[in-house]
């Protein structure tokens, strides 16, 4: 049987990673341009649109990622199970007869949609807090232009000025705060999430397949990992709670054990476990 390498995604990630920090890096500078010592607000209202003409083509560049690779991670598991099952005898060849089942038709479409929401939550995030952000400058500007006639003063007080740098600064540096407060910067996040999201849909493409062909078994791929999922490196599990046997259900593992974030441990379906343990 042909030896399937573990799908990595290092190069389609990273061009997504790519697009977002160059749009934050845009939406950057276009905020360092502000002269913080005496923004008007028709600075401020040119500032904004550019900004959201960034995040606009990053949205879009970002939904034509996902319609691109995230269906790629699910061919690719498709092709998975095709070649273990003995349907195919390469993965190009099995790539070319793969093709979306029912279920897998119903999976790829949710999975798109689920990642162009988790993308969009980055995007939405920034854009809100730019928009306080110069919000707030501007206003500390004003402010800082009517007080200055009054104490004589002829220049922005430098903490003030500084006050205020930050506080651009900060706008592009949290994409998101997770369930567990943890605070992520826009890139580190949108990796985090579409590697994870890549490898969980190529791993449920190859569940959905074995299925469709009455294959209700998998092995879980071994790579030598050094975390908890070391544990189940090798091991058969049932891909439906049904099927006979006494294997786990793959739908019954704690994500803290097997497939946490951004695990790259796959499933190669079976169709008799017995002759594997043999
Ligand atoms: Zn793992």
């Amino acid at each position: 049987m042909a030896v399937i390498p573990d799908p990595t995604y290092d190069y389609s990630v990273a061009l997504l990673v790519r697009a977002y920090k160059q749009s934050l890096l845009a939406i950057s500078s276009e905020l360092s341009r502000l002269d913080l010592t005496a923004i008007s607000r028709a600075n401020a209202k040119a500032a904004l649109a550019e900004v959201a003409a960034i995040l606009r083509g990053l949205n879009e560049e970002s939904a034509g990622w996902v319609e691109r690779y995230v269906p790629q991670a699910a061919t690719d598991g498709i092709a998975r199970a095709i070649v273990d099952l003995g349907a195919a005898n390469t993965l190009e060849e099995a790539q070319k007869i793969a093709k979306f089942n029912r279920i897998n038709r119903e999976f790829v479409a949710s999975a798109v949609a689920d990642t162009q929401a988790d993308l969009l939550a980055v995007t939405q995030n920034v854009d809100r807090r730019v928009k306080q952000a110069i919000r707030q400058v501007t206003a500390d500007s004003m402010r800082a232009n009517i007080t200055r006639g009054i104490n004589g003063q002829r220049t922005l007080n430098a903490d003030l000025l500084q006050r205020m740098r930050q506080t651009l600064g900060s706008a592009v540096e949290t994409g998101i705060v997770d369930s567990a407060m943890r605070r992520w910067r826009p890139e580190v996040y949108v990796e985090m999430v579409t590697r994870t999201k890549m490898n969980a849909t190529h791993r449920e493409a190859t569940v959905n397949e074995a299925v469709g062909r009455g294959a209700y078994y998998a092995r879980v791929s071994r790579h030598g990992a050094t975390d908890r999922c070391r544990e189940w490196e090798g091991r058969i599990v049932k891909l439906t709670p049904d099927a006979p046997g006494d294997y786990p259900f793959v739908g019954d593992i704690s994500r803290r054990d097997l497939f946490h974030p951004q695990c790259r441990h796959t499933l190669s379906p079976v169709r008799d476990p017995k002759l594997l343990e043999q």
